[in-house]
């Protein structure tokens, strides 16, 4: 991957060389070019603020020892703090593996509920977590569409829930978005159904309706997961979306769509830190088999350039 900040970085590492610490004075320049690069891969302002300012404390109490230079040891405090905004730490601050699959610890079904604008890949989400959910943890699942608006989305899930393998539950424009979910929902338990993906309207904006639509939709059928599916090229504007939504719903998830187009995924960090919940997956592709766990200490590096 082309390296705005390993250059940088690169820079800054030689040019602190030959100092034993780092300082107030020192550690400024290296900050600053941390601090374009996020700005650069669209992480929001405040968020790379915050992010600077723990780089700094933290940095500014380690030392440097060995053969290693004030250079490398901030470069290291950097991707760290990276990986860990991103990503779940536990308690010493060590990233935690495996935090990221989708909880089903309920009595099924498991009802998990589809978030985000249109466009953002809630549908083609649905279907990849349906194949997932059936291939990796061997499970029945069904699949829902509420969304009355658009006839076409809801043909567009129930070909790729045949494609992914699922069964797909009927509903038309005619029908209310409550009344779809909790006849899916009834269908599901009588049916032995493991997990039910509802998927839901999204509009191209924030759109008060919507938001109050979908609340009614979770307060319905009590989803154990509610996923906030959001498009990485969004840069910027995944702000306020995750806001919204996150006002709207008690998110448990994420999952950042399109990482295989060329943004640098910026808006990982944003929608982390506004949402205050787990990325649980990415999504690699169009197609059903690129959806991947989210591994934050790789992605650090992709948003770091
Ligand atoms: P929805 O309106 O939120 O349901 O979004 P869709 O699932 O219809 O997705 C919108 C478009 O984005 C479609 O053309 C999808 O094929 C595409 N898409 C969804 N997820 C990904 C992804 O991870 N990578 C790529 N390249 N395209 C995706």
């Amino acid at each position: 991957m082309a390296s705005a900040l390993s250059d940088r970085l690169g820079r800054i590492v030689k040019t602190m060389r030959g100092q034993a610490r780092i300082t107030e004075d020192n550690v400024q320049d290296m900050l600053r070019e941390v601090r374009m690069a996020l700005l650069e891969a669209d992480v929001a302002l405040p968020v790379v603020r915050d992010f600077i300012a723990r780089v700094k404390l933290k940095a500014l109490g380690q030392e440097v020892v060995g053969s290693l230079t004030p250079g490398q040891v901030l470069v290291s405090v950097v991707q760290k703090e990276l990986a860990a905004t991103m990503g779940e730490v536990d308690a010493d601050g060590k990233l935690k593996a495996g935090a990221s699959e989708i909880n089903l610890a309920t009595q099924p079904p498991a009802v998990i509920l589809m978030a985000g604008l249109q466009g953002a890949g809630k549908t083609t989400t649905s279907a990849k977590l349906a194949r997932h959910l059936i291939e990796k943890r061997r499970k029945k699942v069904l699949t829902v569409s509420a969304d009355i608006y658009r006839p076409a989305a809801i043909e567009q899930l129930k070909t790729v829930t045949a494609q992914a393998g699922a069964e797909w539950f009927p509903s038309s424009a005619s029908d209310k978005p409550v009344e779809i979910a909790l006849a899916a929902l009834d269908y599901a338990k009588k049916h032995y159904f493991d997990v039910l993906i509802l998927d839901t309207a999204g509009r191209l904006g924030i759109d008060e309706a919507l938001m109050a639509e979908i609340a009614a939709l979770h307060a319905a059928v009590n989803p154990i997961e509610t996923l906030f599916v959001v498009d990485a090229m969004q840069g910027q504007d995944a702000v306020n979306t995750a806001k919204a939504f996150g006002a709207a719903l008690p998110l448990t998830g994420i999952v950042l769509t399109k990482l295989d187009g060329d943004s640098r995924g910026g808006a990982a960090l944003s929608v982390r830190a506004i949402t205050g919940v787990p990325i649980k997956f990415a999504g690699t592709s169009e197609k059903l088999d690129g959806l991947e766990v989210f591994d934050a200490e790789r992605h650090a590096g992709r948003v770091l350039g």
